[in-house]
C-alpha cells in the first residue's frame, strides 16, 4: 500500500514539473524553446547575471569571437553591476528580464510576481534606454497568472535547453561543453548561467564551456543568434 503511495506522489511531483518548470512545456501557453530549425543557427543564453569577473570574461571572449548573445538578467544583480549590463548592450547583445531577486517564493504569491517583473522592467529601462520584450522566469516556471502578467507587459517568455543539467555545481567546464554540443540542433536556444540565484558564485567552468562550445559550433558550421533574431520577435519595446 505505500509503495502505491510513493508511486502515486512520484508521479504527481513528476507532473508537476513537467507543466511548470519542463524547458518544453507548453500547456499554459507559447514559452517558445526553440526556433524552427530550418537555419544552421544557435542562440546562446545567460541567466542570473550579471556577476563579475564571470560575465565580463564571457563578454570577451564572445567580442572575440563576433558573436552576439541574449542575457536574460536579475533586477538586483544588474543594480549591482550596472556598468557590465551597459557594456553588453555597447557590445550588440540583447538583455531580457530574469526577475528582479531570482526567489522561488515570490513567484507564489501573485502581488510579488507582478513585482518581479515589473520593478526589473523598470530598472532595465533605466540603465539600458530601452524596455526588454523578453522574458525568461527563474527555473523556467511558468503558470497561468505568470503568463497572463507577461502578456500585460508586452513580454515574450523564452525558454530553452540547459547546457548542462548539473552546471550549476560547476563540473570540468570540458564536460558541459561536450554535453552542451552533443545536444546542439539547428535553432537550439542553449542556456548557460554566468551567474547563480542572484548571489553571484564562481562561473569559471561555464566560462571555459563557453569557449569550447563556441569554437565547436563555428567549426561545424553554426551561425550565432539572438534570441530575438531566432524566434523572429522585438528585442525591446
Ligand atoms: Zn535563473
Amino acid at each position: 500500500m505505500i509503495w502505491i503511495g510513493v508511486g502515486a506522489v512520484a508521479v504527481a511531483i513528476g507532473l508537476a514539473y513537467w507543466l511548470f518548470m519542463s524547458p518544453s512545456s507548453q500547456v499554459f501557453g507559447r514559452y517558445p524553446y526553440r526556433g524552427d530549425g530550418r537555419d544552421r543557427v544557435v542562440a546562446l543564453t545567460f541567466d542570473d547575471g550579471p556577476n563579475e569577473p564571470y560575465t565580463s570574461q564571457i563578454a570577451d571572449h564572445l567580442a572575440g569571437k563576433g558573436i552576439r548573445a541574449t542575457f536574460f538578467q536579475v533586477g538586483a544583480c544588474v543594480e549591482r553591476h550596472p556598468e557590465t549590463t551597459a557594456r553588453l548592450l555597447a557590445d550588440g547583445h540583447v538583455i531580457g528580464n530574469h526577475s528582479l531577486t531570482h526567489r522561488f517564493h515570490s513567484y507564489l504569491v501573485p502581488g510579488r510576481m507582478a513585482g518581479e517583473v515589473v520593478r526589473t522592467q523598470e530598472i532595465l529601462s533605466q540603465r539600458l534606454g530601452r524596455t526588454p520584450a523578453l522574458y525568461r522566469s527563474p527555473w523556467l516556471w511558468r503558470q497561468p497568472a505568470l503568463l497572463r502578467r507577461l502578456r500585460r507587459s508586452a513580454l515574450q517568455p523564452v525558454s530553452g535547453q540547459f547546457c548542462h543539467p548539473f552546471e550549476v555545481f560547476q563540473p570540468d567546464g570540458a564536460r558541459i561543453a561536450r554535453r552542451a554540443i552533443a545536444h546542439t540542433r539547428p535553432g537550439s536556444i542553449i542556456i548557460f548561467h554566468d551567474g547563480f540565484d542572484a548571489r553571484g558564485g564562481d562561473r569559471s567552468q561555464t566560462v571555459r564551456a563557453v569557449e569550447l562550445v563556441t569554437d565547436e559550433l563555428a567549426r561545424r558550421g553554426y551561425r550565432f543568434v539572438t534570441v530575438d533574431e531566432l524566434l523572429g520577435v522585438p528585442a525591446y519595446r
